[in-house]
């Protein structure tokens, strides 16, 4: 699963970003972001595969800056690679983005024959131009407009170079923390992520928002409404967050497979149209009809599952299939 990370108010940005991301490694991604806010605009460095790439192609110097956002990947739009990665930016906007945009083609549409022009393959980066053509100068209500128009779910973190204090979150279906600190506030899908820093956090609820400043937090809802959260103390260390409360990690994945799985299928299987949609696969119907040999090649677990799409592929499909 994908993760975010935000932080505001500290040079320490970069590090602390990079230093989340990995906190979040043990869910699984497959590329990685960041996005810093300095005094000369808005720098992002994103790489495909492990966090060590990206941490290979930061130039530090050049990352200097007090705000920013991270992101590790799980694409369900596009195929895993650098450009599909997170964060996506559209003129002076940058944004992270965990879940699905189910009406991102209808809008990037919109978009494009207004002027809008995109990189990548992704629901994301479509979401990202929304909020830029919303853009008046207030990052907050053009992330509430873009939010009022879209359908599926997320959990954001957004910046604008032109308000370099500032992160703008919000969730609706995908889960969203913020991290309460002092001079220094703290954003992660995954408390995991943040609490090396503070023990003081906030769960947001479906769409609900936060503004994080350096100098404090403030919780509203997509409307513009505010919102009176409590802060909660976490007692837990980072291993047993990690293990989500159970006793150790086997357990844990036990029971979270119903949720792998309907994470996997997110925005892969399409129950409305009767559709599938597979990242990087490309292929036309021709092309499909005319399989008649399918390897997979896969090692450990992967090999497992492996045996088992054998099964499945051989039933429904008809072509013989070999792990
Ligand atoms: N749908 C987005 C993408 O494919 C976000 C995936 C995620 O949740 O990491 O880029």
């Amino acid at each position: 699963m994908c993760g975010i990370v935000g932080v505001v108010g500290t040079t320490d940005a970069p590090s602390i970003l990079l230093e989340g991301l990995k906190r979040l490694e043990y869910r699984g991604y497959d590329s990685a972001g960041i996005a810093i806010v300095g005094t000369d605009g808005q720098k992002v460095v994103k790489e495909k595969g492990k966090i060590r790439n990206l941490e290979a192609a930061i130039d530090w110097d050049a990352m200097a800056g007090t705000c920013g956002i991270a992101h590790t990947r799980w694409a369900t739009h596009g195929a895993p690679n650098q450009i599909n990665a997170h964060p996506h930016q559209a003129g002076k906007v940058a944004l992270v983005h965990n879940g699905i945009i189910e009406n991102y083609a209808a809008l990037k549409v919109q978009l494009g024959k207004k002027g809008h022009k995109f990189l990548s393959e992704t629901d994301s980066e479509v979401l990202t131009h929304l909020v830029e053509d919303f853009y008046e100068g207030d990052l907050v209500h053009a992330v509430q407009k873009a939010l009022g128009v879209v359908e599926g779910a997320f959990g954001i973190a957004v910046t604008h170079a032109d308000e370099p204090d500032l992160i703008v979150g919000a969730r609706r279906g995908s889960p969203l923390v913020v991290g309460v600190g002092d001079g220094v506030n703290y954003l992660g899908s995954d408390v995991a992520a943040i609490m090396a820093h503070t023990r003081q956090v906030i769960y947001l609820d479906d769409g609900e928002m936060v503004i994080l400043r350096p100098e404090g937090i403030n919780t509203i809802n997509i409307r513009n409404e505010a919102v009176t959260k409590e802060i909660q103390e976490i007692t837990w260390d980072l291993g047993q967050i990690q293990k989500g409360g159970y006793e150790h990690f086997m357990l844990k994945e036990i029971f979270e497979q119903p949720q792998t799985i309907r994470d996997s299928f997110r925005g892969r299987i399409l129950a409305e149209s009767g559709d599938a949609k597979l990242g990087g696969i490309q292929l036309t119907d021709w092309e499909l009809r005319n399989i008649r040999r399918i390897i997979i090649l896969a090692c450990g677990t992967s090999w497992h599952a492996g045996l088992v799409g054998e099964y499945l592929l051989e039933e429904y499909a008809h072509i013989p299939v070999e792990v």
